[in-house]
């Protein structure tokens, strides 16, 4: 299939090519045609599949066909509420580049930063809005947003949504938007409470599924050093210093004080460190960012909710300096490479602390990540295997169970 295929129109066409894609991934030879017959879309895929394209192109042709043919209107027209300023900034990005030449506005909102910039740009008028969920439902009360004319309600990642906490200002938003319109929803994972979600706000909904839930993609060779804790500073200074063969590594920690840590540690080697997380600002979390996209720093250290989404091409390395306690986690973060059919390598250090983690990710993934032992750090133990398993699913799934299981597994070896 060929982007030509599906009846785009010549500015779009030109915008991809400028783009340098050559060929539509999955999601977007399956959802564009739907999404520009006016279909709803029930979209499961992971980050990295090019889902932002798959919804930015339909929509903005949509929108240029509705304008020739005489609809003009100064409202707001397609709505995209998605969970972390990052993502929200990208997808802005993307209509911008995908709809230069087509004369319609984009605005971002998101919170953590003063509102007078977003509420300026809402009154000069806009086309497309794309919002994280607690900004825009404050300037939806306070008045600043009006949705009345809008014709395309997109969720993305739904299930971050969800983690994040965010459901009832969803459910909020959707309840004040006109009840005639097309809605496109997209998630990494269907767990039931997405399935239940999805259906309160789809009609008849074309379903697409790229990659079967939770798994991993293809492209990205994963390997698991066990290590003990105290040496996982030391394994990865010793693993960084190869620069021929980590040009560039996101490395996740599972806390915000983790994650300068680590980031201060590394620069203290004199490798170029920057961390990301919630606590920074929003300017300070950007700069980092683009310092790293830009190969400024050669390592980001981030938290899994600062990360989420973060498009960074041909991102090389993703290590998980410490391994995340929800597998689907997991799942995200190695996503961030290997993406649009790139090549990566997921590192995983995992202690002894960490080992049932491990085991929950190799149930949800339904592979085991191969040890490598070839580092100077290396540990004779190997994790042992779990008879009963605890992982029950992201929802009910208790602490307890998984602490005292923990404490087992690591007395027995003793
Ligand atoms: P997304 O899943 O939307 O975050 O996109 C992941 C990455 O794939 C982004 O860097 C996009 O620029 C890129 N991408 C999207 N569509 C294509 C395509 N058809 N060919 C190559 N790269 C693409």
């Amino acid at each position: 299939m060929t982007f030509e295929q599906l009846d785009l129109i010549a500015p779009i066409l030109k915008a991809i090519q400028d783009k340098g894609y050559t060929t539509p991934t999955p999601i977007q030879s399956q959802a564009i045609t739907p999404i520009l017959a006016g279909r709803d879309i029930l979209g499961c895929a992971q980050t990295g599949t090019g889902k932002t394209a798959a919804f930015a192109i339909p929509i903005l042709q949509t929108l240029y066909k509705q304008k020739q043919a005489g609809h003009r209107s100064e409202k707001i027209k397609a709505l995209i509420i998605t969970p972390t300023r990052e993502l929200a900034i990208q997808i802005g990005e993307s209509f911008t580049a995908y709809g230069q030449g087509l004369g319609f506005r984009n605005t971002v909102l998101f919170g953590g930063v003063t509102q007078h910039g977003q509420t300026r740009k809402l009154r000069h008028g806009v086309d497309i809005l794309i919002a994280t969920p607690g900004r825009l439902l404050d300037l939806m009360n306070q008045g600043f947003v009006d949705l009345q004319g809008l014709t395309t309600f997109t969720l993305d990642e739904a299930d971050r949504m969800l983690d994040m906490g965010f459901i009832h200002d969803i459910k909020k938003i959707i309840k004040k938007l006109p009840p005639k319109r097309q809605s496109l929803f997209f998630s990494a994972t269907m767990p039931p409470s997405i399935v239940k979600l999805s259906q309160s706000l789809l009609t008849d909904p074309v379903r697409i599924d790229i990659a079967p839930q939770s798994t991993t993609a293809e492209t990205v060779t994963q390997k698991l050093y066990l290590v003990e804790r105290k040496d996982k500073k030391a394994l990865l200074v010793h693993m960084l210093q190869d620069i021929a063969r980590i040009p560039s590594a996101l490395v996740f920690t599972r806390t915000k004080h983790g994650a300068d840590k680590v980031a201060k540690f590394i620069n203290a080697s004199g490798i170029g460190a920057e961390a990301i997380h919630g606590n920074k600002s929003q300017n300070a979390r950007q700069k980092a960012l683009q310092n790293f996209k830009s190969n400024k720093t050669r390592v980001l250290v981030a938290t899994d909710i600062a990360a989420r989404g973060i498009d960074i091409k041909e991102l090389s390395h993703v290590i998980n300096f410490e391994i995340p306690n929800e597998p689907e986690t997991y799942v995200h973060r190695i996503g961030r490479t290997g993406r649009a059919e790139n090549s990566g390598i997921a590192l995983s250090f995992c202690d002894r602390e960490e080992v049932n983690y491990i085991h929950d990710i190799h149930k949800l993934i339904n592979r085991q990540i191969p040890i490598e032992n070839e580092h100077p750090f290396a540990t004779d133990y190997i994790p042992p295997k779990r008879k009963k398993p605890t992982y029950q699913g992201p929802r009910n799934r208790g602490q307890a169970p998984r602490q005292k299981q923990r404490r087992r597994s690591w007395s027995k070896r003793r």
